[in-house]
């Protein structure tokens, strides 16, 4: 027994049933993925009764001696995993909540409000801190979006006379649901050119970045914002690199400008996390997430779905569902029945409602971790197109659900309670 059973059975026994869930599903949303045991051990440790507002040397707080190596540390092994390899130059700042707070905070120290910004339409892969119109980024900028050109693909052309006609202050490249690699050097060119800056959201590749089988923004961007635990695999949480120049406008953007107290916990556990991404271990399982996905896809389309963009080359994919006359709420809701974990998603110039959709997103990142390969991934792929096909057969349902029983048991996340 836990000693959390003992001390709360009421809190205790969601975390366990969330647990079992993990064990007992398919994960296929793209920006999930399994944390290590040592990551949680050092998110769950003393660290999170510490207050260290401010950096390493320079805190508001006593007592900060500890916690300052640890921040150190982070920040060393970032610069180790990203700058290093890219040859440049950047500062780094770990103590970001989350991506939504890194994003906020870079527009934060960088602009003023109604300052023009370019990001990727929502409806077309972008994430929402990219200038959507309820999030900070649409309220408080003139946030005007690029998009995908016929062939579902980021159109440069477009985005460059977009650029010359709104003289942006800023670019935002980077995106929540967009299979193909991304051209970061076209991306600073252009933004270059009209005497912008050029941030990059990598967020949902970081972890294939760092492991160099996705293009690297670094050497091309001003700034680069991440999250850390999607395909980075580390505890939920946000970190910023910018040019040394811009390090003071936006460390002080961070705090006091829109944080207080860093989670001290949480930049160990980044700190864990970005040690076990240093490893060659790490390159072989980005490189088997690339792998997976280009193999999902694959036994998609050959079941008759259709990839957007025409193809994957990263961890993630939006499949369009209308071959099969099914809506991606509807899917997302059957899968779930069979313990098939995905979300529904927009599809370019999508005909259904944002609630509703045409489409879902799948992502390799978590099933990879828990040591899926090409085998268990077509047969995944297959079970998914089987169910979609037959909404209403409670005979399908059940086999479905009785394969990805299967496929799970032999492939156990953490297996004991961690
Ligand atoms: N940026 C991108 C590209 C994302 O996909 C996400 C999350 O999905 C975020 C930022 C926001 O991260 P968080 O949920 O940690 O605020």
């Amino acid at each position: 027994k836990t000693s959390l059973e003992n001390e709360d059975a009421e809190v205790w026994q969601w975390i366990e049933a969330e647990r079992r869930r993990q064990e007992d599903h398919i994960e296929l949303i793209a920006s999930e993925n399994y944390a290590s045991p040592a990551v949680m051990r050092a998110q769950g440790s003393v660290l999170t009764n510490k207050y260290a507002e401010g950096y390493p040397g320079k805190r508001y707080y006593g007592g900060c001696e500890y916690v300052d190596e640890v921040e150190k540390i982070a920040i060393e092994r970032a610069k180790r995993l990203f700058c290093e390899p890219a040859g440049v130059e950047m500062a780094v700042n770990v103590q970001p909540h989350s991506g939504a707070q890194a994003n906020a905070a870079v527009y934060f120290g960088l602009l003023e409000p109604g300052d023009t910004i370019l990001g990727l339409s929502l409806a077309e892969g972008g994430h929402l801190t990219h200038g959507m119109h309820l999030n900070i980024s649409g309220r408080y900028y003139r946030a005007v979006p690029y998009g995908l050109g016929a062939d579902e693909a980021i159109d440069y052309d477009a985005l460059e006379r977009l650029a010359r006609e709104e003289k942006p202050k800023l670019i935002v490249a980077g995106a929540s649901a967009y299979s193909l690699r991304i051209d970061f050097k076209r991306f600073a060119e252009i933004a270059h050119s009209v005497g912008a800056l050029l941030m990059v959201d990598m967020a949902h590749y970081a972890g294939l970045v760092a492991a160099g089988v996705y293009p690297t923004p670094f050497g091309h961007a001003d700034i680069v914002t991440t999250t850390t635990h999607k395909t980075l695999r580390g505890p939920r949480g946000g970190m910023i690199f910018m040019r040394p120049e811009l390090e003071k406008k936006i460390n002080s953007a961070v705090f006091p400008g829109t944080q207080g107290g860093p989670l001290m916990h949480v930049i160990a556990a980044k700190a864990v996390a970005l040690g076990e991404a240093l490893t060659p271990e790490f390159r072989n399982y980005q490189a088997a997430v690339v792998e997976n996905a280009r193999v999902l896809a694959e036994t998609l389309v050959a079941r008759g779905l259709r990839i957007v963009s025409g193809r994957t080359e990263s961890h993630v994919m939006l499949v369009d569902l209308r071959p099969l006359g099914i809506t991606g709420k509807a899917a997302e809701t059957l899968l779930n029945a069979a313990h098939i974990t995905v979300n529904k998603n927009a599809i370019p110039n999508d005909p259904e409602k944002p609630f509703v959709t045409s489409g879902i997103r799948l992502g390799t990142p978590a099933m990879t971790t828990r040591g899926f390969g090409p085998e268990e991934v077509r047969k995944t792929g297959n079970l998914i197109v089987d169910l979609l096909e037959a909404p209403e057969d409670e005979a399908v349902l059940e086999r479905v659900r009785a394969e990805v029983a299967k496929l799970t048991a032999a492939h156990p996340v953490y297996g004991v309670p961690v």
